[in-house]
């Protein structure tokens, strides 16, 4: 592993303005945090800059489409005081910075509210780098993102990695050093452009990978099942192929809502007017036996639309997974959701703050944003 220095080696830093990439994504459905597993998580980097006399200058993204980050105020004021500045760059930032005292707090708005953030714009980071005098990168999250607060402001100021973001490489390395036989890789969720490339790679080092959740339904699809209402991406990913792998299982039952009603369905079965919401209780079995043949299991991604209501099978198998013992690694914005409100994050080997990011720094061993953080 490349070389990178620690948030634990940042000295005399009283008084410096201390630019903080956290990630705050969290998941909100109607105007309510459904957890702040990632907002927790970040407070250690936050309170021990705190605690040394530094001006701390909070940024993260929220969503795609730049919301606001007040709801994630209001929740991180029930953790530690700050000031929340609705804007990101500008006049009226720079002054709230200047006035910043020892130990203070700012929170900015939504990095996404730039265009210049996702394209990584030099304008962008030399904006953001111009607020502070060090950077430290806590948002393990979005590090496979080569973003302008990611990957641009590192290379613009003396660069940290906040105690997260450590934790998360040592325990991810482990896991990579260390694989455990048999593997099983469960894979769900709806990030159909982001996730389906994953499939392609466990497939060649996991031992089973089962793909459930709203990406299962472009596979029936492709292969030429009726899929009714469900949700799937038009785009074609060529899973027709990827079925003959051997190792790859794909639910073998799901329920499916048409109107009001709910019931269990083989894929076949599903007609115009249903909409897969959830893997069906057979499939929780076929999990069932892999789990008790793994030594390691990785999962991202919720097996059905919880939010609705449909994530019975998700909370059964988490459940298994906390029983298990096999080495469990679980990570995702929407699956942590549901480690959190089963209570069960100390009876898994590791609940990652990141999805994506876990993923690829496990098929890769490194991720963009730790890159930039070394010289
Ligand atoms: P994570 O954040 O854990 O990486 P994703 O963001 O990829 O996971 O996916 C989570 C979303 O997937 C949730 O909003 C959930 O409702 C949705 N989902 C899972 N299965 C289905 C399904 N069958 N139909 C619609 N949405 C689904
Ligand atoms: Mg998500």
């Amino acid at each position: 592993m490349k070389q990178f220095k620690k948030i634990t080696e940042l000295k005399n830093i009283r008084g410096k303005r201390i630019l903080v990439r956290v990630d705050f994504n969290v998941s909100i459905k109607k105007g309510k945090i459904l957890d702040d597993f990632r907002i927790k998580k970040a407070l250690p980097t936050i309170e021990y800059l705190k605690k040394k006399g530094a001006k701390i200058i909070l940024i993260s993204h929220l969503g795609d489409k730049g919301e606001s980050l007040s709801l994630v105020s209001k929740k991180l004021k029930t953790y530690i005081a700050h000031i929340f500045v609705r804007e990101v760059v500008g006049e009226k930032v720079l002054a709230q910075c200047s006035k910043m005292k020892n130990g203070e707090v700012l929170l900015l708005e939504n990095l996404r509210e730039h265009a210049g953030e996702t394209k990584n714009d030099l304008t962008f980071s030399r904006a953001l780098a111009s607020l502070a005098d060090i950077y430290v990168n806590d948002a393990f999250p979005v590090c496979h993102r080569a973003h302008a607060s990611v990957v641009g402001v590192a290379k613009l100021l003396p660069s940290y990695a906040g105690f997260q973001l450590l934790r998360e490489i040592t325990e991810l390395s482990r896991v990579m050093h260390a694989p455990k036989q048999p593997f099983l890789f469960l894979l769900g969720g709806a990030k159909f452009e982001t996730k389906i490339p994953l499939i392609k790679k466990f497939l060649k080092k996991a031992d089973f990978v089962f793909v459930g959740g709203a990406l299962a339904n472009n596979f029936f699809k492709e292969t030429g099942y009726e899929v009714g209402r469900s949700l799937v991406d038009t785009k074609l990913f060529g899973l027709k192929k990827l079925t003959r792998a051997d190792n790859l299982f794909l639910p073998v039952d799901v329920i499916v809502k048409t109107g009001r009603t709910h019931r269990v369905k083989l894929p076949e079965e599903v007609t115009k007017q249903d909409t897969i919401v959830d893997i069906g209780p057979m499939s929780v079995t076929l999990i069932e036996l892999f789990i008790a043949r793994a030594k390691m299991v990785l999962w991202n991604g919720p097996m059905g639309n919880y939010e609705e209501g449909f994530g019975v099978a998700t909370e059964d198998i988490l459940s298994m997974l906390a029983q298990s013992r096999a080495r469990t690694i679980v990570g995702g914005g929407d699956t942590v959701a549901l480690v959190e409100k089963l209570k069960i994050e100390n009876r898994l080997s590791f609940v990652s703050t990141g999805g994506g990011a876990t993923i690829d720094f496990l098929s890769d061993g490194s991720l963009p944003g730790i890159d930039a953080l070394c010289r």
